[in-house]
Parts: C-alpha cells; sequence; structure tokens
C-alpha cells in the first residue's frame, strides 16, 4: 500500500508521497518535508479523529513517530493533508505494534508463571488472563490488518480535513480540485463526499483511476483493510451546484444604439483583442461587456479544467460547486494590487485570473491608482502572473479580454448634444433636431478643452498600447455603419467560426490561439502587398508614427476578415479596422 496525499503550488496539484515510523521511547510526531503550521496541526487533528475509531487505537496517541512528506523541498500547507497522516498513523502502528503486544503478552505470561501455585493470588490470576485474553484478541486483530496491508498493493491519494470530535472527513478550504487532478495513472483517490461532483468531473479524462468518495475515517480505513466495499463517486446534475460568475446576461440586441460598440466587442471577442469603451456612466459599457462573455465559444475540457483550479485555489468553489461558464469579473477603481493580481498570504490567484478565458470588465480605468493600471500590462501581455515567494515562484494564468471602460471626461457627456426646444440628446456635432430643424444644437458637456486633456492623461500610454480597440459607447449613438443581425445566437456562431478559422491557421504555435496574440507581422499571413502599400499610404496621411500600430491595424483587420469570412485582408477590412482603433478619432488618436 502506498500513501499519497496533495498539495497545491499555484493552481495546480502536486502529489506528496507519506512514509512514516514509529519511534520507541517517543511522543508525538516529526514531520519532515517543510510541513508548516497547518500540516503539524493536522497531526493533532488525525490522533484525535483516530480515536473516534474506538478503544483499540489508544495506543496512537502514546507512541512516537517520524512522518516523511516528499518531495522534501517544496512547502506544504494544506489541511487535506490531514487524512494522510492519520493513515499513516495507523498503518506505522500497525505494522509495529504486532511486536510490541508479543513482548507484552509473553511478559504477562512469566508473571502467571511465577503466581501459578500461590492460591491467595488467585483474584491476581484471573485479572492478569483476562488481560492476556484482550491483549492476544487485539494482536490477532493486528496481525489480520498487517495481512490486508501486506495484500493491498494499491497506489492511493487520500484528501481530506479532519474533524477532531467524529472523525468526519471534509474538504481543505483551497484548492481540492488541483490536488485530485494530481492523480497519476493506476491511483485509487479518495476525496471527501462534498467534492464528489469535482472528482467526477475530473474521472471523465482520468479513465484508469478509480474515484470514492468518503464520510468519514472509518470508512477510509475500511476501504484500505478491504473490510468493507468503497461507495464510487458519481456525476449527478441534481447535486451539481453550477457555479454563478455571471451576474446577469443581456441579449446584446436589448442593447439599444451602440451598434458601432457592439460590431467592436464582436472582432473583440472574435480575436481576442483588448477593447477600450468610452461614453457616458449608464450608456451601455458595463451591459455590452457582460453581454460579450456569452457570445464566446463553449470552454473545452482543458479551458474548464484550468478555470475549476483557479476557482478552487481561491477558495470559491464550496461543496460540489463547479465552473462551467466563462467569467465575467467586474474591476473597479479602488481595487488593491494583491485582488486584482493575487499575492496575500495564503497565496491566492486574484481577479485576472479569475477571468481566465473569459472578461475582465474594468471600470474607469483612468481613475486606478498608476502602478496598478502600468502593471496590469504584464499579464496583458504575458496571459501568466508570476509570484515570486522566498521558497517558490508561483504562476497564475489569466488569459482574459479586457474590457476596459471609462468616462470620456468630468461631465461624462462628451461630443453629446441636446436640443435647447425639446432636450433630445444627440451623439456627434453633425446632428439636427427633426423637430427644430433651424435650431442649433448645444453642447452637453461642461467640461473645457483643458479639463479633457487632463482627464484623459490619466489614461496609462503604456496601458493603451495593449488595447487594440477604442470606440464610444453611447445609446445615443445612430451610426448606422456597422448594421449587423446581433441576435446572441448568430453573433455566437460568427465568434466561434472566426475562432476555428484562427486555430486552423495558428495551430502550428502553442502561444498563439487568435489574432490578438500574434507578436509581429512576420506570423501573419493573407496580407496581399496591395495592402501594404495601401496601409503605408494611410499611415502617411494620418500620421501613423510606429510600426507596432501598423502591425496592430492589419491584425484588428484580419479578425474583421475572419468574421466576414475572407480569406484575404482586404481594404475595407483595413479601414474598417482603422475605425475601430480609433486611429482616425480626434478623441483617441491623443488619449
Ligand atoms: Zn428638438
Ligand atoms: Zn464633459
Ligand atoms: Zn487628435
Amino acid at each position: 500500500m502506498e500513501i499519497y496525499g496533495a498539495d497545491i503550488s499555484g493552481i495546480e496539484g502536486q502529489l506528496i508521497r507519506f512514509k512514516a515510523v514509529r519511534e520507541e521511547n517517543k511522543h508525538g510526531a516529526t514531520l519532515l518535508g517543510l510541513a508548516q503550521k497547518v500540516v503539524r496541526e493536522g497531526y493533532v487533528r488525525a490522533v484525535k479523529a483516530i480515536e473516534s475509531l474506538g478503544g483499540e487505537w489508544d495506543v496512537v496517541n502514546n507512541q512516537g513517530y517520524t512522518i516523511d512528506l516528499h518531495p522534501a523541498e517544496t512547502p506544504k500547507s494544506s489541511s487535506g493533508l490531514d487524512l494522510p497522516i492519520a493513515i499513516m498513523l495507523l498503518q506505522a502502528c500497525i505494522l509495529q505494534d504486532d511486536e510490541r503486544l508479543r513482548i507484552l503478552i509473553s511478559k504477562l505470561k512469566d508473571k502467571l508463571d511465577k503466581i501459578l501455585h500461590k492460591p491467595t493470588e488467585d483474584k491476581r490470576k484471573e485479572q492478569i488472563l483476562n488481560e492476556i485474553e484482550k491483549l492476544v484478541k487485539q494482536r490477532e486483530n493486528i496481525l489480520k490488518y498487517k495481512q490486508r496491508i501486506k495484500e493491498n498493493k494499491g497506489k492511493y491519494l487520500l484528501i481530506g480535513t479532519l474533524d477532531i470530535i467524529d472523525g468526519m472527513v471534509e474538504s481543505p478550504e483551497r484548492g481540492i480540485f488541483g490536488m485530485i487532478s494530481a492523480t497519476k495513472n493506476n491511483f485509487n483517490v479518495i476525496v471527501p463526499e462534498d467534492a464528489e461532483i469535482q472528482a467526477s468531473v475530473i474521472s471523465k479524462s482520468k479513465k484508469n483511476c478509480n474515484f470514492y468518495k468518503v464520510n468519514n475515517l472509518q470508512e477510509v480505513w475500511n476501504i484500505l483493510l478491504n473490510i468493507s466495499p468503497p461507495r464510487k463517486v458519481k456525476y449527478s446534475e441534481a447535486k451539481a451546484v453550477k457555479k454563478k460568475i455571471n451576474r446577469y446576461v443581456p441579449n446584446l440586441k436589448s442593447i439599444e444604439g451602440v451598434s458601432k460598440a457592439k460590431y467592436a466587442m464582436t472582432i473583440a471577442l472574435a480575436g481576442g483583442h483588448n477593447i477600450l469603451l468610452v461614453g457616458p456612466p449608464g450608456q451601455g459599457k458595463t451591459m455590452l461587456s457582460m453581454a460579450a462573455v456569452e457570445l464566446l465559444p463553449k470552454m473545452g475540457t482543458k479551458e474548464v479544467f484550468e478555470l475549476n483550479k483557479i476557482f478552487s485555489a481561491k477558495g470559491e468553489l464550496k461543496g460540489n460547486e463547479v465552473v462551467v461558464s466563462r467569467p465575467f469579473q467586474e474591476a473597479n477603481n479602488n481595487i488593491t494590487e494583491a485582488a486584482l493580481f493575487g499575492g496575500g498570504r495564503p497565496l491566492v490567484p486574484g481577479l485576472i485570473s479569475l477571468a481566465h478565458r473569459g472578461i475582465l470588465y474594468f471600470d474607469e480605468i483612468n481613475q486606478c491608482k498608476g502602478h496598478i493600471i502600468e502593471n496590469l500590462r504584464i499579464p496583458l501581455n504575458d496571459k501568466i502572473y508570476k509570484i515570486s515567494r522566498v521558497q517558490e515562484t508561483i504562476e497564475y494564468p489569466c488569459n482574459f479580454i479586457l474590457a476596459a471602460a471609462m468616462n470620456p471626461c468630468h461631465c461624462g457627456w462628451y461630443n453629446h448634444y441636446s436640443c435647447p426646444e425639446c432636450k433630445s440628446i444627440f451623439f456627434g456635432q453633425d446632428n439636427r433636431c427633426e423637430t427644430h430643424p433651424t435650431t442649433k444644437l448645444l453642447s452637453k458637456c461642461t467640461c473645457t478643452f483643458r479639463t479633457i486633456e487632463q482627464y484623459k492623461n490619466k489614461m496609462s500610454k503604456p496601458l493603451l498600447d495593449r488595447i487594440d480597440l477604442k470606440v464610444f459607447v453611447s445609446s445615443f449613438d445612430i451610426n448606422k455603419l456597422y448594421t449587423f443581425d446581433y441576435a446572441t445566437t448568430t453573433v455566437r456562431r460568427k465568434i466561434q467560426k472566426a475562432r476555428e478559422t484562427q486555430q486552423q491557421r495558428y495551430k502550428s504555435r502553442s502561444s498563439i490561439i487568435c489574432n490578438g496574440d500574434v507578436p509581429d507581422k512576420s506570423q501573419m499571413e493573407g496580407v496581399d502587398e496591395s495592402i501594404i502599400k495601401y496601409l503605408t499610404e494611410i499611415s502617411r496621411k494620418l500620421n501613423i508614427d510606429t510600426k507596432r500600430t501598423e502591425v496592430k491595424s492589419l491584425l484588428v483587420a484580419r479578425t474583421i476578415a475572419d468574421i466576414e469570412l475572407s480569406n484575404r485582408i482586404k481594404k475595407e477590412h483595413l479601414d474598417k479596422a482603422i475605425d475601430l482603433m480609433g486611429i482616425k478619432n480626434h478623441y483617441f488618436c491623443d488619449l
């Protein structure tokens, strides 16, 4: 019988091999292998839980043990290790108790011999005989258990926190999804019943392992000694709790106006481009971003696993909860660095990782503290966030689409005009009120040129460099240029198709999934000479000064071509790209 436990490093589970020996003339346990405080306390929980098994195991408490947790050099700090510790104690006790009992019995027999012919000692004789009988029985049991342990050639991964009163087993607070996933071929995995759904989800991709659920220490012990048959984990819809990560998902079609922003969002999702939404408060920035998460293709098994590991490592999966849908996470400018990026003690992933494979909506991003915004560049670039600690470096995956939002100015109504007669609101200066065509519209924005500049200047330039698409979001925007069938199913299908096209295109490059991931022009395909010439012309005309912007406009054009099912990038795609990137727009070009 080989006993393993598991801990997590970052989000990934690490198998830990357990070995134990009993120490003569010692008391308590020495835990080797950088066992942190919670694991040392786990020994105490284990001893107490063993008492719940009944009298014959009292002996565990009065012995000394050395328990080795391998690998030796990685710190271990999960209460999920309680269960393997308890089993190690029982096992060490059994394997060595046989000898102790044998000596005890023979000593008692000697005693008995000495008083055998003294009639005055009859009462004492009876006492000793009873004691011998009890010990012999105990030894028989021990021998039987010893034999069964010897016969059991299985490898067991045991995960569970123990209750000191009744020996009940439950999931550790954090990381059980990663821990269960750490199982190797031909393992028997024993998990608390409250993790049955998570274990059964994982079991689908670990066909040659057995997964069992348990209620308490006794049940685990019975499984290991083959006393009673184990209970297999089973997925049941009724028991599974699908974790809600999206509060409310509006229908794209029901969001009024903003047709250009809707188109831009579609392109962002299709090509994995980050997007900046600028508009007055309450004009659809949040709604549009919330709707977006439903438009992404369904997650594959690998993605579902990653996400569950992240949520589990954060301690967000309680009792049979699983994540099955892409996340929408909302950050605002009050967020702390640790909450956004991950950190703290114990180390947990941050919001950027909880948004993995989904959308991170960052409201009023230009109002956020400078260093936080500057740091956001790193995960946007690497799709992974590294945190270094004394003994290890942790990596949290964080591949999300950033939907950054900001008001255009202090008052929020930049580029909005109203009719003084009827108070109707219009987006853009070139409008006329239909009822009062001769009346001059008045600017709704009360900001001055200077305060608008100041407001815009708070936005981080290096971060902007990571955001390909920049659009205004206003329900008063009646732009007809970007008409599109915005039924959710239609858009989702288009995005799915575009993603498949890209998957095919980049299949030989492991780090590239979609157009937004492509680092430079050399990696691009389907760009005709005429398009390059056209881009050079535009660059000269619009004063585009960086090669990087040129490449990005080709990449966005590539996504537009993908959405419009075109193999080659055409001029019209590039025109749209330039528009959606805000390159021609006075507000965005000097943001
Ligand atoms: Zn009017
Ligand atoms: Zn204003
Ligand atoms: Zn300008």
